[in-house]
């Protein structure tokens, strides 16, 4: 695994428990989120792991090795950090923003155009336009594609993202989220995000981890979350009743209706048109792909993505 926390408490020093002997593991290449309401201990969790705050009891491993034994920059350099408020420093270009941690590292000039160059691609903007500019002559959603992209620039192990895109309007946070799904398909870093949008979760996550007065609650797949919440308190927060009900639309809705493009369709598990997407949700853990079928023949394909971003979509905002 890639970070552990044993048994981690952390006591501020005016005696504030905000976290309590916390235990779990996040895998490579895991896209874990931290969620729960205001004060739970999400951000003191993330900052535990690279260090910018101390623990009080326990231990963090990070690649089998405690995090108090490693050099503070090498721990730092390997953790890319992404923060609510767009932090890049506004006297310097989009370039030299990107390019902090790499000039750290003493790459060379021509490695660091090329990686301030890839990046910048690889969030849409493109290079030639933008590398020069200062952050004040970007809107707010390319702001925090940079900040985004800052935190990539040294090819750190773990990202850790701290409610990157609560300040957005919905509109550039929608597009920025659906950004960061594609990138992580291909870059598969192992990622640490804070939100306190169960929408943003149930979206984006691998697994969730819900918090509350500083304890785990829960930490599960996001269709676990909604079909088997630990307790009331977790009901509550992912608004159980809400998702049910968004659940039970046909699977129809969401079925991708290219099947001409799509190999062996007829290998695969079908169901009918009419089913709930709810019930899809189950099968869709152990299969990538299921076949929709109406009048016994097959009309689509649905997705795991398309499902949850179905139920994500369409749920009320919860902000806790
Ligand atoms: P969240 O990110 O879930 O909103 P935090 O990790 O910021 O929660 O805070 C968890 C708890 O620790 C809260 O009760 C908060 O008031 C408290 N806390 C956070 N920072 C400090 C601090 N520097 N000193 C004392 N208490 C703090």
């Amino acid at each position: 695994m890639m970070i552990q926390f044993e048994n981690v408490s952390k006591k501020y020093p005016d005696g504030t428990y905000a976290t309590h002997s916390l235990n779990f593991t996040i895998q490579e290449g895991e896209f874990f989120v931290l969620i729960g309401p205001s004060g739970c201990g999400k951000t003191t969790t993330l900052k535990l792991i690279n260090r910018l705050i101390d623990l009080t009891d326990g231990t963090i491993f990070f690649n089998e090795k405690k995090i108090s034994e490693y050099d503070i920059h090498e721990l730092r350099w390997n953790i890319g950090y992404v923060l609510q408020q767009i932090a890049l420093f506004p006297h310097m270009t989009i370039e030299e923003n990107i390019a902090v941690v790499p000039e750290l590292k003493k790459w060379s000039r021509d490695k660091i155009r090329s990686r301030v160059d890839e990046l910048l691609e690889m969030v849409g903007l493109d290079p030639d336009t933008y590398r020069d500019r200062k952050p004040s002559e970007l809107s707010g959603g390319q702001q925090q594609r940079v900040g985004v992209v800052r935190a990539l620039a040294a090819d750190p192990q773990i990202i850790l993202m701290d409610e990157p895109f609560s300040a957005l309007d919905p509109i550039s946070r929608e597009k920025i989220q659906n950004d960061l799904i594609d990138l992580q398909k291909r870059i598969k870093k192992t990622i640490v995000f804070v939100t306190h949008d169960m929408q943003e979760a149930l979206k984006l996550g691998d697994r969730i981890c819900l918090m509350n007065e500083g304890e785990i609650v829960q930490i599960d797949t996001p269709e676990v979350m909604i079909e088997k919440p630990v307790n009331q308190f977790a009901e509550e927060f992912i608004g159980n009743g809400a998702t049910q009900m968004i659940g039970m639309a046909k699977v129809e809705k969401i079925a991708q209706k290219h099947v001409e493009g799509i190999e062996n369709i007829s290998g695969m598990t079908a169901i009918s048109a009419e089913t709930p997407i709810i019930d899809v949700l189950s099968l869709l853990a152990n299969e990538e792909m299921i076949a929709v079928e109406k009048n016994g023949a097959a009309i689509g394909v649905v997705t795991r993505e398309a499902a949850l971003q179905f139920i994500s979509e369409n749920m009320s905002e919860r902000r806790v």
